[in-house]
């Protein structure tokens, strides 16, 4: 039985280009992922986005396996965010 955090988001799974499971998210509303915020990163396999203690904002945050930027940590609406590079992470 879905709860009611479940109905409201989505889970989606974040991966980099180059095929590596990066996290597991609980996306809200419609459109593109453009940004994460921590607290709803549900699955960090890699350990990538761990956030204590916080990192800084500007923190570059690259994939393990190709190295390229998966995204940069950054302040959105107040909360902690990965902005995504959406050139190298597909979902
Ligand atoms: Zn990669």
């Amino acid at each position: 039985m879905l709860g009611f955090e479940m109905t409201r988001f989505k889970s989606l799974s974040i991966e980099c280009q180059c095929g590596l499971l990066v996290a597991v998210y609980l996306k809200g509303g419609s459109g593109r992922l453009r940004k994460m915020y921590f607290r709803r990163i549900k699955e960090d396999p890699e350990y990538l986005f761990h956030n204590e203690p916080p990192l800084a904002i500007g923190t570059d945050i690259d994939c393990p396996q190709c190295h390229k930027r998966i995204g940069t940590v950054a302040r959105v609406s107040g909360h902690a965010a990965v902005k995504i590079n959406q050139g190298v992470i597909r979902t």
